[in-house]
């Protein structure tokens, strides 16, 4: 009998329920174990000398971690997924496996924070030149890229800003010139966005975000074609950024719900951007779903919905910052984002800590800013609370 289509959620729920015959599991079980048992030497020797596609050790790989991977390939469209420990095990994995030493990165100064150090104190230690370039000039990367560019790695919408670049023109610019794009895909999320459609090399997810959503695992993806997922092989064992298997099924949880929370982030997000785009307590609500945002057509044009990311620019700079922060009281005064709990947090006193007034303004964030992670809680409670910590 031919399979009709399947929607996202349905292909979530049910992919990869992988089983042993006579027990077949409703739910994937998970594979507590560090190491697989051999029958025999020669067993042993065929799977040595590549003859058997089998599991050896946790670290090189783990069943548990195979049926996540079938379900993050579904969610981004990809032929291919790998799953690490964290979301910068995913990025430092990527970046080891892609360069050596005289290669260019070429960014934006305006990336997660972690992916900026580790370009700049730990990749420059081993050659790798890493050239930031102004957000408006990766819009077109091609006047930016050189002779020695490999990787362009972008985000959108970014962090705190929520600007967003056009992701089909970015990668067209880079495969045209012969470097591969690789893309932080965390805040936007496979439901509203999927860049390997728009011809992006490679997408990554911070897993410990909304994929999981539930704030209780540390995890990363990074989802392509297999023969570039692959190239990842080795960096991920021999770094041991593997992820650990009972956080691989309290992911793949995560993910049977990520359509329907995310709908629900999307939705809670643009009630309360709107709730407070124009009140005369705030200097700019920013949020892609906005007409007022400078990106709305750009994210309009690309995204499924805008996301469960808001940040308000508040008059008054890191005092009034503060003082929001102080009088919050559903959101949590906490950092990270993407659980089904709302949280708040000041970009000057986390990701954009010690930056200058020049690198800030270059970035466009203001010491006022308080970034909102909008959860899934009844909106008029969230609305409500953000009023009244304006007062
Ligand atoms: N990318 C983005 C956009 C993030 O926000 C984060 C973490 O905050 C990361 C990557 C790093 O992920 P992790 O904390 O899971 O290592």
């Amino acid at each position: 009998m031919p399979t009709p289509p399947r929607g996202l959620a349905t292909r979530l729920i049910h992919t990869a329920e992988g089983h042993q015959p006579g027990a077949a599991p409703l739910t994937t079980p998970t594979y507590e174990t560090t190491t697989f048992v051999f029958d025999s030497t020669a067993d042993l020797q065929a799977y040595i000398e590549g003859g058997t596609d089998r599991y050896f050790y946790t670290r090189y790989d783990n069943p548990s971690l195979h049926a996540l991977e079938a379900k993050l390939a579904e969610a981004e469209g990809a032929e291919a997924a790998m799953v690490f420990a964290s979301g910068m095990g995913a990025i430092a994995s990527t970046l080891l496996s892609l360069l050596q030493a005289g290669d260019e990165v070429v960014c934006s100064a305006a990336i997660y924070g972690g992916t900026l150090h580790l370009l700049q104190s730990f990749l420059a230690k081993f050659g790798v030149v890493t050239r930031f370039v102004e957000l408006d000039q990766l819009r077109d990367p091609t006047f930016v890229i050189g002779p020695a560019t490999r990787v362009v790695w972008f985000e959108s919408p970014i962090n705190p800003t929520l600007r967003c670049l056009d992701i089909g023109r970015v990668a067209a610019a880079c495969r045209e010139a012969g470097v591969l794009s690789v893309m932080d895909n965390t805040f936007a999320t496979p439901v509203n966005q999927q860049p390997l459609r728009h011809g992006v090399d490679l997408v990554m997810h911070s897993a410990t975000k909304y994929l999981n959503g539930h704030s209780d695992v540390t995890a990363g993806a990074i989802m392509g074609s297999r023969a570039l997922v692959d190239r990842l092989v080795p960096a991920r064992k021999l770094i041991g950024a593997l992820l650990d298997p009972a956080a691989a099924g309290l992911v793949a949880r995560g993910l049977k719900t990520l359509d329907v929370r995310i709908e629900r982030h999307n939705a809670n997000a643009l009630r309360l951007a709107r709730a407070f785009d124009g009140d005369r307590r705030v200097s700019a609500v920013l949020y892609p779903g906005l007409p007022s945002h400078p990106d709305h057509a750009i994210a309009a044009a690309q995204m499924r919905g805008f996301g469960g990311m808001v940040t308000l620019d508040l008059p008054g700079g890191l005092e009034a910052a503060s003082r929001f922060f102080d009088r919050i009281a559903v959101f949590k005064r906490a950092t990270s984002l993407g659980g089904v709990e709302s949280l708040c947090s000041l970009p000057v006193l986390t990701s954009q800590y010690g930056w200058t007034d020049d690198q800030l303004a270059r970035a466009g964030v203001t010491r006022g800013m308080v970034r909102l992670s909008v959860g899934i809680e009844e909106v008029e409670d969230l609305i409500a609370d953000v009023d009244q910590a304006l007062e």
